[in-house]
């Protein structure tokens, strides 16, 4: 039972879509495969991993530092003591040698890509998907099948009008999501206001009797206001009692987002640039959220991958929180997976954007908001044609 090769390789997600922060006209991801020993079906074993949207490609790490750590580790100390296979946490403590506390940023995700391209690999050779195998190892109930997504887009886009908004979250709403997000904070407050109210008058339209459409939408400023502009916002979209209100302010300005914490009444949500659960344990200690109503979104993809996130879990658990609270960034098959074993809230959808990474396993509708996933063993990419094409395409 070994690793006998990992290839790496780099894609382009360039669009001209653009959040509060940035343009994605320069976008690319990392993309590995983990190449096993174990053959089945007179095909090796193959573990593939990328990261999710927003963080460049990671050549330069995984070539210079933690693909060579694996490659010269000693097969069995990367083994599994109770079971046939590889062992996730030996292996992120090979990635991890000599690498100082902190620091974290661009390492997270590159040890984040290869720590899924792991999961997929030792979900594999266990031969089953990944969701069980996690239910099975780290919880005490069953597995669901069924996990919650939310559709996020409303990008802003060059030329793209109040209509087109409102275009693209119907056709949302009309594959079977319930709750839809838009960005804000890319236009002055009161062309926001007119985007969101426009927004809103369509999800009347899909709500139940005595239901209030804010409910339906939850809004996304990346990390772009000070804290007078957070208060402006919160002031002007609190009446309207959003599904929630994301990064408003820096990820790491956790006096930021207490100040606002105590202003504003509906859900909040962050944590989507959140690297370790060191930074996580900071956001629950000074960040004023409330474990009752607030949502986490940390990435596993951006963030040293699933071995770091069960410890994130474990920080959660001491501060009095539920998994539940857990709604991912991403929109990747790899957390959907984790949101069904552990227990999540649900996970992030982007059915429209940052293909082929972004979306799940094909003939897998959505209804109320609610995706069933796939049995196949690991993570399922094999079930997204135009994924494994392109691992396909980049590894043989
Ligand atoms: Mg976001």
């Amino acid at each position: 039972m070994r690793i006998v090769e990992i290839k790496e390789s780099v894609v382009s997600i360039a669009s001209e879509i653009k959040n509060a922060y940035i343009d994605f006209s320069k976008m690319t991801v990392s993309i590995v495969a983990v190449v096993t020993d174990v053959v089945r079906e007179g095909k090796p074993i193959t573990g593939y991993g990328f990261h999710s949207n927003g963080r460049y490609a990671q050549s330069g790490l995984l070539n210079e530092r933690f693909i060579p750590r694996l490659r010269e580790a000693e097969p069995d100390s990367l083994r599994d003591d109770e079971r046939e296979n590889l062992d996730p946490f030996k292996i992120w403590n090979t990635l991890m040698q000599n690498e100082k506390p902190g620091g974290h940023g661009e390492r997270s995700v590159a040890v984040g890509v290869i720590d899924m391209a792991i999961w997929d690999a030792v979900a594999k050779i266990e031969e089953k998907p990944l969701y069980k195998l996690l239910a099975e190892r780290f919880t005490d109930q069953k597995a669901r099948k069924e996990t919650f997504v939310y559709a996020a887009g409303g990008y802003y886009y060059p030329g793209k009008d109040n209509e087109a908004l409102v275009q693209e979250m119907r056709t949302y709403l009309e594959q079977g999501y319930k709750v839809v997000k838009m960005k804000i904070g890319g236009a002055p407050l009161a062309k926001d206001m007119k985007r969101i109210e426009a927004v809103l008058k369509e999800l009347e339209a899909f709500t139940e009797r005595g239901e209030s459409a804010g409910r339906r939408l939850a809004v996304d400023a990346n990390g772009r206001f000070d804290l007078a502009t957070a208060r402006a916002y919160a002031r002007e979209i609190e009446p309207l009692n959003l599904f929630w209100y994301e990064e408003a302010g820096d990820p790491l300005d956790y006096a930021l987002q207490a100040e606002l914490t105590g202003e504003y009444k509906p859900p909040f949500a962050t944590g989507e640039n959140l690297f370790s659960h060191q930074d996580v344990a900071n956001l629950l200690r000074y960040g004023g959220l409330r474990p009752e109503k607030d949502y986490l979104q940390m990435d596993p993809a951006l963030s040293y991958g699933l071995v770091e996130y069960l410890r994130m879990l474990e920080v959660l658990k001491q501060h009095g929180w539920s998994p539940s609270r857990c709604i991912p960034h991403g929109g990747h098959q790899f957390a959907l997976h984790i949101a069904a074993g552990l227990g999540l809230g649900g996970n992030e959808s982007y059915p429209g954007v940052f293909q082929p990474f972004g979306g799940f396993a094909d003939h897998t509708p959505v209804h109320d908001s609610l995706i069933h996933l796939t049995d196949l063993p690991g993570v399922g990419f094999e079930a997204k044609s135009d994924l494994i094409d392109l691992f396909y395409e980049n590894f043989g």
